[in-house]
């Protein structure tokens, strides 16, 4: 008699288990990530949980993997995610559950002075408005807790399908903003160095703010040919000597009005330089490391009216919005982009894949349950 109400609390604590766990993949350390089960979050005040159905590695999670991005052990990554509202909770106001919802790399509060300021991406602080995966379990996971959620949970229209939305994220909205915050105008020419993912969604904000001319710059014929098909006029490789030249050549000998940096490089940092034009913008979207220089000559020696800009990809659900507005008024199409897909079961595999830029990989769709 006396053992029975052990084996009932037993029963109970497991079915408990395995209702409230969900797969996830953890960080443990520098080249050391893996699916695990881990607890389902709860929302607490002002958040709310969604249920994940698409997601994506991004480069940033590569920099993570390889240790060169330090994030702490046993934290899930990822930072973009499609999913239904599963739970939400006090203090959210106009959502249901089963709502279909984007929501962007960058959670910003919306209240702070950075973001009353207009900079969403440094929420409180220096990049600050990058949480998921950075400072909070992120979104390569069954369940993601999403805080501030009234800021940053965007509805789906409904003829849009996951795919549709999934790259607005984060690289579709980090690549339109080189090209907003470089102040691209009507008629202006643009060069994109590096036409990765990013770089790709550049080369479109540049041809939807209406560069004339788009100059790529990149190496990779599979690449050089999908920046050719989003709007770059012509590619130059990286390689040749003559580039700068050669860029300087199709714009009349004065060089472009906004550079794109995509990479992250010294290399490319220095070939947008030097390809811009007296008073011309260079539009930073790499993450560096090291020590980053200025070439002085193409810089004139500082007085060349030249301007640097940078941007974190620009989040919250205004954003989020307005860029579905574009895939749903049928400006902008990155289904093109999305070249693979794994479940998320066998994430690492599409690690490995996206890591070794293997089979033409541009993005990897990462799907979720089902
Ligand atoms: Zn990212
Ligand atoms: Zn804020």
């Amino acid at each position: 008699m006396a053992t029975a109400p052990v084996l009932e609390k037993e029963i109970r604590v497991t079915t408990k288990r395995a209702t409230e766990t969900m797969n996830a993949l953890v960080f443990r350390a520098p080249h050391q990530i893996g699916i695990e089960q881990v607890p389902i979050p709860k929302p607490g005040y002002g958040e709310v949980v969604i249920k994940v159905s698409l997601t994506t590695i991004c480069g940033t999670d590569l920099h993570i993997l390889r240790g060169e991005y330090p994030v702490r052990s046993g934290l899930i990554i990822g930072h973009e995610a499609v999913g239904r509202i599963h739970e939400i909770g006090p203090g959210v106001t106009g959502y249901s559950v089963g709502d279909r919802v984007l929501v962007g790399a960058i959670t910003p509060c919306g209240q702070c002075e950075f973001c009353l300021d207009g900079h969403l991406a440094q929420c409180g602080g220096a990049i600050g408005g990058w949480r998921f995966g950075n400072t909070i379990n992120g979104a390569q996971a069954e369940y993601l807790l999403v805080p501030y959620a009234q800021a940053n949970l965007a509805k789906i229209p409904s003829e849009l399908r996951d795919e549709h939305v999934l790259l607005l994220a984060d690289i579709a909205s980090t690549g339109f903003s080189a090209a907003e915050s470089g102040g691209v105008k009507i008629g202006d020419s643009v060069a994109v160095f590096a036409e990765g993912p990013i770089g790709l969604c550049a080369t479109i904000g540049a041809r939807l703010r209406g560069a004339a001319l788009i100059i790529g710059v990149e190496g990779d014929g599979f690449r050089k040919s999908l920046a050719l098909k989003l709007g770059a006029n012509f590619v130059f490789d990286p390689t040749d000597p003559l580039l700068i030249e050669k860029i300087k050549k199709a714009t009349s000998g004065k060089g472009v009005d906004v550079a794109i940096e995509a990479l992250g490089l010294q290399e490319t940092f220095e070939g947008a330089i030097r390809s811009i034009k007296p008073g011309g913008t260079l539009s930073s979207l790499g993450i560096y490391s090291g020590k980053l220089s200025i070439p002085i000559e193409p810089f004139a020696t500082g007085l060349g009216d030249h301007k640097i800009v940078t941007t974190l990809c620009p989040g919250g659900k205004e954003r989020m919005r307005r860029l579905m507005e574009l895939v749903r008024r049928h400006r902008v199409d990155l289904i093109p982009l999305l070249t693979h897909n794994f479940p998320l079961e066998r994430i690492t595999e599409a690690y490995e894949l996206f890591g070794s830029r293997k089979d033409n990989v541009i993005k990897v769709a990462i799907r979720v349950g089902n």
